[in-house]
């Protein structure tokens, strides 16, 4: 795959998913430029990238998107490909959750990735190309205990990606959701002590309850995930828009 020259943003990119995508698309010669809050974690990614440009960004705060997009443009030109990879997640009962959690839960999954669409969709049809890759979740396909905020998020994103596909479809630019299973990143890491502490499993047992809806029974590796987003970012794939395509071991089929 050849993405020489091409500019390719990519939210939290310092660590887990959003990592594993920078390493995937610079290897296949974009211009990678990766945003989020933790500057020295994405200056360290950056020097491991041996080229690329770090720029701070929190995705929930719209002046701060504003500023972080310029510095992209000023550094790597229009953007070509974006990612909106960052995002959190917290495990609540829905009957303790608080209207604050239920917002930052909008505002990081859903709200930031409006912001940073807005910021590069005009440069897009203006080129008339463009790729925008939103990393939803089998969250966005389906329900999960505990997790309603995030899963509310979560299928927005969906709702956005294909109603977006259809308005910009003439445009030549795409609009896709890459939707993973549970991932061996922090998140799961963070999900896994949360069920050890919560529920007195070990760390077997609280793995074999993240994985149990999985019939492959495993984690979903970042590289996955990156592997099919380079995937989405190729001309093969410029017919594929509108999709909500799971990395999930058929956790979820489409349309049940
Ligand atoms: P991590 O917790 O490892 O990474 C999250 C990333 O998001 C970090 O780089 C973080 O950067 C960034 N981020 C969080 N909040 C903000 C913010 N307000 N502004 C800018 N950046 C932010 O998670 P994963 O790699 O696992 O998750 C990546 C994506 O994949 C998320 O959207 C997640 O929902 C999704 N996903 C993950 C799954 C999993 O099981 N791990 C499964 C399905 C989907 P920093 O701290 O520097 O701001």
């Amino acid at each position: 795959m050849d993405l020489q020259g091409k500019h390719v943003v990519i939210t939290g990119g310092g660590r887990g998913i959003g990592a594993a995508i920078a390493d995937s698309l610079s290897s296949a010669g974009a211009k990678v430029t990766i945003m989020g809050r933790n500057m020295a974690r994405l200056e360290d990614k950056v020097q491991a990238l041996r080229g690329g440009l770090a720029v701070h960004c929190d995705v929930t705060d719209e002046m701060s998107v504003a500023k972080a997009f310029a510095l992209a443009v000023e550094g790597h030109g229009p953007v070509d490909i974006l990612v909106n990879n960052a995002g959190a997640a917290i495990s609540l009962p829905f009957r303790k959750m608080t209207k604050a959690d239920f917002q930052s839960m909008l505002e990081v999954n859903l709200t930031g990735p409006f912001l940073c669409i807005q910021a590069v969709l005009q440069g897009m049809i203006d080129k008339g190309a463009g790729r925008i890759i939103n990393i939803a979740s089998t969250a966005a396909l389906k329900g999960y205990r505990y997790v309603t905020a995030y899963s509310a998020a979560k299928h927005g994103v969906l709702g956005l990606t294909r109603s977006l596909a259809v308005e910009v479809a003439g445009n030549g630019v795409t609009v896709n959701a890459v939707c993973p299973g549970f991932t061996e990143t922090d998140i799961t890491r963070n999900a896994l002590k949360n069920i050890m502490a919560k529920t007195n499993r070990t760390k077997e047992q609280a793995l074999a309850e993240l994985v149990r809806h999985n019939p492959q029974k495993s984690l979903i590796q970042p590289e996955e995930v990156a592997a099919t987003v380079l995937w989405l970012c190729s001309e093969e794939a410029a017919s594929i828009t509108g999709q909500a395509i799971a990395v999930a071991g058929n956790e979820v089929m489409q349309g049940i």
